[in-house]
């Protein structure tokens, strides 16, 4: 055990000299971004409708006119994409692999979540990933943000994270490689399940349940809208979503 612990020091003595980790924000040592730089990101001042992002709602819930025909009923989104140090932290979390940038993620996201009049949820359900591109990552960052949400939503005790009940049987391209809003919703179709034991059962039920879905970016949100429409089916009362940010389409390269 000694002899690991060495090695373990090694190992962190050579990946701080060859690459120190520095403050995005004010270049301070040894952390991703200070809690100081944390302070000064700007939450979103309002929430919009998610289905048609027009018309401006408590809460991130969807219009009247909307309802029909969404199984969500609010998208709560934490920050802007475009805020720089935003676009640097995701793209560090989830494409250069550094997991402790759920920490800063995280509390933008509790800090709307409870500056928001949505209930507190029975249960959390992170957004899956296909075992193919959680091999790849080596975690589910939406999995990370679940976790971290869950512990420290209420003073004193946790909500349940439930990361068995979605899962992806089809593997699908990266939404964020689809320019096309239909293409995205057909590259989902029949994406997503919940999982069943061999007596048709859920492995949690659902019935009457509250749930917060957590994903960390979205896009057109047919991710998040397709997860609800499966929790609704099998039984979930309300399901509310909660994300980093919101990137828009037409800010993705290309047209369409
Ligand atoms: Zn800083
Ligand atoms: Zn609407």
């Amino acid at each position: 055990m000694k002899n690991l612990s060495i090695l373990e020091n090694i190992k962190t003595f050579v990946l701080d000299t060859l690459f120190p980790i520095n403050c995005l924000g004010c270049a301070r040592d040894n952390i991703w971004f200070c809690s100081d730089c944390q302070k000064n990101i700007e939450l979103l001042s309002f929430q919009k409708c998610p289905v048609c992002e027009n018309r401006i709602t408590e809460s991130g819930l969807v219009c009247p006119k909307c309802r029909p025909s969404s199984r969500l009923d609010a998208l709560l989104v934490s920050v802007k994409y475009r805020d720089d140090y935003i676009r640097k932290l995701i793209h560090l979390y989830k494409y250069k692999f550094i997991e402790d940038l759920h920490v800063p993620l995280g509390n933008l996201m509790l800090k709307i979540i409870l500056s928001s009049k949505i209930p507190l949820p029975d249960m959390i359900i992170p957004v899956p990933l296909h075992p193919r591109r959680l091999r790849w990552r080596g975690f589910n960052q939406s999995q990370l943000l679940a976790d971290y949400i869950g512990k420290n939503i209420a003073a004193g005790f946790e909500i349940p994270v439930c990361e068995n009940i979605l899962f992806r049987k089809k593997y699908t391209s990266p939404q964020m490689k689809i320019k096309k809003y239909s293409q995205r919703l057909s590259n989902l179709e029949d994406a997503l399940d919940v999982k069943k034991n061999d007596k048709n059962h859920l492995s949690n039920d659902l019935k009457n349940k509250t749930i917060l879905l957590i994903d960390d970016v979205a896009t057109t949100g047919a991710t998040i809208f397709e997860c609800a429409k499966i929790l609704k089916a099998n039984g979930a009362k309300k399901v509310f979503g909660v994300v980093v940010a919101r990137q828009e389409i037409n800010s993705l390269n290309g047209s369409g």
